[in-house]
């Protein structure tokens, strides 16, 4: 690669494994890391240092030491010091720097408690997005591309398009957003506005204000040179009233500047040949014993029956109304008149979380769940499952519908988003190519739901036919290095709008 093609990249984010995780975001923006890595490209890493970070276990810990920079910002009036600590991602080229403010992020979660976003929340995620530009100063990053992701980095683009614009560093930046998911957009009351350190006039309907709120998911998408959603599927519903949470119409005006890019996963952490925390390993060439191995082993932790024969179906998810769960419970008694099991992993809601307690209870033998954040079960039930339930409402992109494929846990979706982009549903017609993957249904209905689970119970009946889908699934490449091409395509056109915008300026 030629220095010239050689990209300075840094990449914000709320959340990074092993760091910190609540939801994909974590998985997609390290992975992403890595693979711009392979490519050639400088990345650097930013994201808070939470507790979560302290407490994760020994062998997890990467080495973290302090880089000794300090930086205040005033944050409406009242200076707050922060700093930042650094390490390497093992076996890569890629630096994390953890912006550290105790106040702010040494707290038990990341967003929420019971149920509640921290008040501050607003404070917390401007400061950390104004401490990203800090640190590209402070510490001569200068970026090509700033890569921010979600609301919690969106006030990052309207920075670099004002206050940064000239500064030295800055010459050449230019800004991508990322949309993991419409439904957070990081809305907070008007008086939150000096937070941002943004000048009072941005604070319209073409930039940062939304039905009187202040918007951050809006303020990146009006400022970004380029913008991303994780699957062309969603690129298309943001567009539209039903998918677009509000933003559809700004959305549809930078359609243009707007690409889907489907997540990869990182098939070296999800990869059903070498997973530590499998009791057996299994691949395409010879999915058993291992896989059934891992169903046995599945069934005695959750404490279901060990049968071999009986299909067994897992979900593993936040528990939200995004997920379906309501679908679930509409259809329940009819999915357990058959003999089947299902295992539930998960944590969110509180309706949620009792009902699927209350079901177990009620059905011992045929639900289990574990509520909580477990990520070694998560893998057992992806391996250990033969069917994997995801009925969303809506998925920009969703990662769980792609281990399952990878795990020959044959997948059963709505056909939405990244689940429409990923699984390929089972007909005599797919089934003839050798290119069928799993099971999908288009309403969101608790009737459609019902009658998808009944086909694929059918075809676990029919186990020749069910291995052929498993490996059709099991041989797709998931890896990142095509999504990470296609982000590098974004990054050279944002960079190309960038040097637009400045020539406009000029003249
Ligand atoms: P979302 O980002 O909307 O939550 P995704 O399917 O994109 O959904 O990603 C969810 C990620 O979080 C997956 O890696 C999944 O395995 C993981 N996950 C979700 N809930 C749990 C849990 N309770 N325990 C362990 N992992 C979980």
């Amino acid at each position: 690669m030629l220095s010239s093609d050689r990209l300075r990249i840094v990449l914000a984010a709320s959340e990074a494994v092993p760091f910190s995780k609540t939801g994909g975001l974590a998985d997609v923006s390290m992975a992403l890391a890595k693979s711009l890595d392979t490519l050639g490209h400088s990345v650097t890493v930013i994201v808070p240092d939470y507790r979560q970070l302290r407490l994760s276990k020994q062998e997890q810990r990467p080495d973290v030491a302090d880089t000794e920079l300090r930086f205040s910002l005033s944050m409406n009036g009242r200076y707050v010091t922060g700093g930042v600590n650094w390490t390497m991602l093992p076996d890569s080229g890629v630096k994390v720097l953890l912006v550290s403010q105790p106040d702010y992020f040494d707290r038990p979660q990341l967003y929420m408690e019971d149920g509640q976003g921290y008040v501050d929340n607003c404070a917390r995620f401007c400061f950390f997005s104004r401490a990203v530009m800090e640190v590209c100063q402070q510490m001569v990053l200068r970026p090509d591309i700033i890569h921010c992701n979600d609301w919690q980095t969106g006030l990052i683009p309207a920075l670099l398009h004002s206050q940064f614009a000239g500064r030295p560093g800055f010459e050449n930046a230019a800004s991508v957003m990322t949309l993991h998911n419409m439904a957070f957009q990081g809305r907070f009351w008007s008086p939150d506005m000096p937070l941002t350190d943004m000048d009072g006039s941005y604070f319209n309907m073409h930039h940062m204000e939304s039905w009187g709120d202040l918007n951050l998911l809006k303020t990146g998408i009006s400022f970004a040179d380029q913008i991303t959603t994780v699957s062309p599927t969603y690129a298309r519903e943001v567009c539209t009233a039903e998918g677009g949470e509000g933003l559809d119409a700004l959305l549809s005006y930078r359609r243009k500047d707007l690409t889907g890019i489907l997540n990869g996963i990182d098939t070296a952490i999800w990869n059903p040949e070498s997973d530590p925390f499998l009791p057996a390993s299994y691949s395409v060439q010879e999915i058993n014993p291992g896989k059934a191995v891992c169903k046995s082993a599945l069934q005695e932790r959750m404490g279901l029956p060990q049968r071999d024969r009986v299909p067994l179906f897992g979900m593993v998810s936040r528990m939200s109304d995004q997920k379906g769960f309501d679908l679930l419970a509409e259809c329940a008694s009819r999915l357990l008149f058959d003999d089947i099991q299902i295992a539930f992993l998960g944590t969110g809601d509180a309706r949620y979380e009792d009902y699927l307690q209350h079901l177990a209870h009620e059905h011992p033998s045929r639900v289990a769940v574990y509520i909580g954040f477990d990520e070694g079960l998560a893998h057992q039930i992806e391996a250990g499952a033969d069917g994997f339930l995801m009925p969303s409402r809506f998925e920009p992109c969703g990662l769980n519908q792609m281990y399952s494929l990878r795990y020959g846990t044959l997948p059963i979706v709505r056909r939405i988003g990244g689940l429409a982009d990923s699984v390929v549903n089972v007909d005599p017609e797919t089934l003839r190519a050798g290119v069928a993957t799993g099971f999908v249904f288009d309403d969101y209905s608790s009737t459609q739901l019902a009658e998808t689970v009944e086909r694929a119970v059918e075809l676990y009946r029919q186990p020749n036919v069910w291995e052929q889908v498993i490996k059709n699934g099991m041989s797709a490449d998931w890896s990142w290095q095509n999504s990470a091409r296609q982000y590098v395509e974004t990054y050279r056109r944002a960079i190309e709008r960038r040097h637009d915008r400045a020539a406009d300026n000029r003249q």
